[in-house]
């Protein structure tokens, strides 16, 4: 009997059947991300794995039930959250089992006390913030994918959104798990504020792209919602000065919830007559309590002016957010031939320039680029990230894949020479995990035995963030 059949015939006994799916629809959209090279070889047809089934669990027992099996059998296991991962995180092996978590989508509780909310994995980012804030609260995280992304994938991937400045990133955010280990047992951490109990168990899960575990539940911290909110944007003569304004600003202690700076292609694209040519625009935005806002926004304003910006209204800051979740998807531009993506990293502020400067520059010297621009998103006391988009168009179409990874080759390479990180938000998939052990250097054999003693047989999601085992190699 075919490996594949024999996975969903036995999955089938200890199942309820109908969460074992084998329907050609769903293995083709559960078996890959977003990764824009997955959506290429899509488009092109291009010969694909074929995992055995999808698993849609409602329990955490299903989800246990599965993994137990799988580490008995030795099968190979990818948790599967909205599936709008940009780095090739998801990729399904032959004769996989992908979970889609899709199907345990609860809001468990709130506690308003506590400012809690508990939710299983498959949530989506937006119906969670629509619960909410219908009752009175927000989470506070806003990632530009919030309608296509799951409360468990954000941990997975070490998301972080459009109002970290204020509220964190997804770290600061989960305050407790419940989780399936690779052999089944399930573990549940409390919530509580802090605890000095040992190293801190979250950090097995956050950013391990599911080589881990599963995540079955998630309790997060939330807020209430803001009684006011300030704007502001401002015009930079240069990128360097807005860079610097923003160091200045973390540095004196404000922490607007949004701060984007944008170079002057991205300022030009994007607002065209809220600046002038050259000049690089920056958007402010502070929520909170209506004394904060108006002080932080004072402040702020005053800080980017005394680094030579120009306050120029709140007509952008509008704009942005009524636009800021739209985004073309890959295929518009595959279709006319060219090859789009973002590269988001970060450093310290004494080496942003570098960085910035560095990146643009390896990626120009690419034959096929067309355009490279970027922007900061996150910035903290100690420094801030930048988010790069490219665009290029190879001589033959056959060029394609070659003419991206070069590019991208070019900016892992520039970020690493800066002193900077090489992801700042997306992870590290597939895309980025030639680069890993460069990354962390010494600390990379740690991060291989965490996850070696965590999961021996290398069954969850082989291939995503560490090389696969030799022994799954085909
Ligand atoms: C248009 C667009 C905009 C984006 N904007 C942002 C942004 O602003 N900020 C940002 O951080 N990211 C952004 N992303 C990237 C993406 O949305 C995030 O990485 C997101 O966190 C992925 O969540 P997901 O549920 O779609 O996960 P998936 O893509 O399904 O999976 C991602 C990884 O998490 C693992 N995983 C998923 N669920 C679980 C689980 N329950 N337990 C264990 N492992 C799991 C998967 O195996 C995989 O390794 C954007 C993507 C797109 C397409």
């Amino acid at each position: 009997m075919p490996a594949s059949e024999r996975i969903r015939n036995d999955l089938r006994d200890i199942l309820d059947p109908a969460c074992v799916i084998d329907d050609p629809a769903v293995l083709a959209r559960a078996r890959r991300d977003t990764w824009v090279i997955s959506v290429w070889r899509s488009l092109q047809r291009a010969p694909t794995p074929n995992p055995a089934c999808v698993i849609r669990p409602t329990t955490t027992a299903d989800v246990s039930t599965v993994l137990r099996y799988a580490t008995r059998e030795r099968i190979a296991v990818v948790p599967f959250g909205a599936g709008s991962g940009v780095c090739g995180a998801v990729l399904a092996p032959e004769h996989s089992i992908v979970v889609d978590l899709g199907t345990m989508r609860a809001l468990k509780r709130i506690d308003e006390t506590a400012l809690l909310a508990t939710v299983e994995p498959g949530l989506l980012g937006s119906e969670f913030e629509k619960a909410l804030n219908e009752a009175g609260y927000s989470m506070g995280h806003f990632p530009q994918s919030i309608a296509l992304s799951s409360v468990g994938g954000w941990v997975a991937t070490r998301a972080a959104g459009q109002f970290s400045t204020k509220y964190g990133n997804i770290e600061d955010m989960l305050i407790a798990f419940e989780a399936v280990l690779p052999d089944g047992d399930v573990v549940r951490t409390r919530p509580v504020p802090r605890a000095a109990t040992g190293q801190d168990l979250r950090h097995l899960f956050l950013g391990a792209e599911g080589t881990t575990g599963i995540l079955t539940e998630l309790t997060y911290q939330i807020h209430p919602l803001a009684a006011s909110t300030e704007k502001a944007a401002i015009a930079f003569p240069s990128m360097s000065a807005g860079l610097e304004s923003l160091r200045r600003v973390m540095r004196a202690g404000w922490r607007p919830a949004v701060l984007r700076l944008y170079d002057e292609i991205e300022t030009g694209r994007s607002f065209a007559g809220a600046a002038r040519d050259g000049e690089s625009l920056l958007l402010v935005l502070t929520e909170g309590v209506s004394e904060l806002t108006r002080v932080e926004i004072e402040g702020t304003i005053a800080i980017a002016s005394a680094c030579g910006g120009r306050h120029v209204g709140t007509e952008p800051v509008d704009s942005w957010l009524h636009h800021r979740n739209a985004v073309p998807g890959f295929e518009y531009f595959l279709d006319q031939g060219m090859v789009v993506d973002t590269i988001e990293v970060a450093s310290t502020w004494n080496q942003i320039d570098r960085l910035y400067a560095g990146v643009l520059e390896g990626m120009r010297a690419v034959p096929g680029i067309m355009v490279a621009s970027g922007h900061s998103s996150h910035s903290y006391a100690t420094g801030t990230n930048i988010y790069f988009t490219f665009a290029g168009r190879p001589d033959r179409p056959e060029d394609l894949e070659g003419l991206y990874f070069r590019i991208w080759n070019a900016a892992m390479e520039a970020t690493l020479a800066a002193g900077g990180t090489i992801a700042h938000h997306h992870g590290i998939g597939r895309v980025r995990r030639e680069w890993l052990a460069r990354e962390l250097g010494s600390a990379y054999p740690l991060l291989a035995k965490i996850r070696h003693a965590m999961d021996p047989f290398g069954i969850m999601n082989p291939g995503a963030l560490l090389p696969e085992p030799a022994s799954n190699r085909s």
